[in-house]
C-alpha cells in the first residue's frame, strides 16, 4: 500500500493500458471501481475481478463522484461527456490524459460551467509504474478537491500538487517530455553514428550514460546564472560551442549518417552568433529561443 487507503468509490473512464492499470490498482486495494470504455470488451477482465461495468456514460457519472478520465488527449474527453453533460454537475473529474496546459485551462472552464471540478493530472509513469508509490504524477487545480482525493489518487502513484492553475501539471509534463525526447533522440543520433563505426549499443552505454549522468552538475551550475538573466563567458564560450557543433555534423556527414538534428543545433548557434552573443555562455541561447516564439 503506498498511502493511507480510505477505500472511496471511483469511476474510471478510458480503459487502454493506463486506464486499466488504474482501475486494476484501486481494485487490489479494495476500492469499488466502476468503469467504462468506449470499447466495451476492454472492461472484460476488470469486471470478472469484481469491477462494476457501466453499460452507458451516464451511468458510469452517477456511480460517483470522482471519476479518472485516462484517455487518448482530451479531444476525448469532449466526445464522451459533451452527450452525458445532464450528470457533470457535483463530479470531480480526474483527467490523467496528457495534452496541453492551454487545453487543459480550457476543460477546466467547460466542466466548471457544467458544476463540475477539474483536476489536472499528468502522470510521469508508463502503466507497470502504477501502483508504486516511487512513481509520481503532476496534479494542479483546486486544492480542496485534489486535497480530498489525495488519498485515493495516491493509490496509484505519489502526487505532486503544483497549483491551482488547471495548466500546470500538463505543463510540468510537457516541459518533462521535451528533456525526455530531445534527450533520448540525441542519444539516438549518437548511436547511430557509433554503429556506423562499428560501435554496438552495448560498448556505446557505459559512455553515453556517463554523459547523460554528467548533465545535472551543468544545471546546477547555470541555475543562478539563467535566473539572473546573466550568460557570462566566463566558462564556455558560445563561439566555442559553434565549433564543437560543427565538428558534429561534420563527424555526422562523414559517417554517412542524418544530419538534420545537430543541423538544426548548428542553425540556433549560428543565430546566437548572429545576435551577438559569441563572447557570451551558451546558455545565451534561450535569449534566441525566446525571441524567435511563434504564438500560434
Ligand atoms: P490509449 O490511447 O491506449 O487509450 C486511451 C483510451 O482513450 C482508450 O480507452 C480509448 O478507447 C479512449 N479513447 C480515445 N479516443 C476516444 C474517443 N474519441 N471516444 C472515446 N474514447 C476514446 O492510451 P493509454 O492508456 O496508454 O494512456 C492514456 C493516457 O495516459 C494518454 O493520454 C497518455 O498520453 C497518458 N500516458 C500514458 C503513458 C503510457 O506509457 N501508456 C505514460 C504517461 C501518460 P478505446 O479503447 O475504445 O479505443
Amino acid at each position: 500500500m503506498i498511502a493511507d487507503n480510505d477505500h472511496s468509490p471511483v469511476t474510471v473512464i478510458g480503459l487502454g493500458p493506463m486506464g486499466q492499470a488504474m482501475a486494476n490498482v484501486f481494485l487490489d486495494h479494495g476500492h469499488e471501481v466502476t468503469v467504462w470504455n468506449r470499447t466495451m470488451s476492454k472492461a472484460d477482465e476488470l469486471v470478472a475481478k469484481g469491477a462494476t461495468r457501466a453499460s452507458t456514460v451516464n451511468e458510469a457519472l452517477t456511480a460517483n463522484e470522482l471519476v479518472i478520465l485516462s484517455l487518448t488527449d482530451y479531444d476525448a474527453m469532449y466526445a464522451i461527456l459533451e452527450p452525458a453533460s445532464e450528470n457533470l454537475p457535483g463530479r470531480v473529474f480526474v483527467n490523467l490524459s496528457s495534452d496541453t496546459p492551454e487545453k487543459a485551462r480550457e476543460a477546466a472552464k467547460w466542466v466548471g460551467v457544467r458544476g463540475a471540478r477539474h483536476i489536472t493530472g499528468g502522470v510521469q509513469v508508463p502503466p507497470s509504474g502504477i501502483g508504486l508509490s516511487e512513481s509520481s504524477t503532476y496534479y494542479s487545480g483546486p486544492r480542496e478537491a485534489f486535497e480530498a482525493h489525495q488519498k485515493t489518487l495516491e493509490m496509484l502513484t505519489g502526487s505532486d500538487y503544483r497549483g491551482e492553475d488547471p495548466g500546470l501539471a500538463a505543463l510540468y509534463y510537457q516541459i518533462q517530455m521535451d528533456i525526455f525526447w530531445t534527450s533520448m533522440l540525441s542519444y539516438l543520433h549518437a548511436l547511430a553514428v557509433a554503429n556506423k563505426n562499428g560501435i554496438t549499443a552495448e560498448e556505446f552505454l557505459p559512455y553515453a550514460s556517463k554523459t547523460m549522468s554528467s548533465l545535472p552538475q551543468f544545471l546546477e551550475f547555470y541555475t543562478p546564472r539563467l535566473d539572473a538573466g546573466k550568460h557570462p563567458g566566463d566558462v564556455d564560450r558560445l563561439a566555442m560551442g559553434f565549433a564543437s557543433v560543427e565538428h558534429i555534423v561534420h563527424t555526422t556527414k562523414d559517417a554517412g549518417i542524418d544530419i538534420s538534428l545537430p543541423a538544426a543545433i548548428l542553425e540556433v548557434f549560428k543565430r546566437g552568433m548572429e545576435n551577438g552573443h559569441a563572447s557570451d555562455s551558451f546558455t545565451s541561447l534561450i535569449e534566441i529561443f525566446k525571441k524567435d516564439g511563434v504564438t500560434a
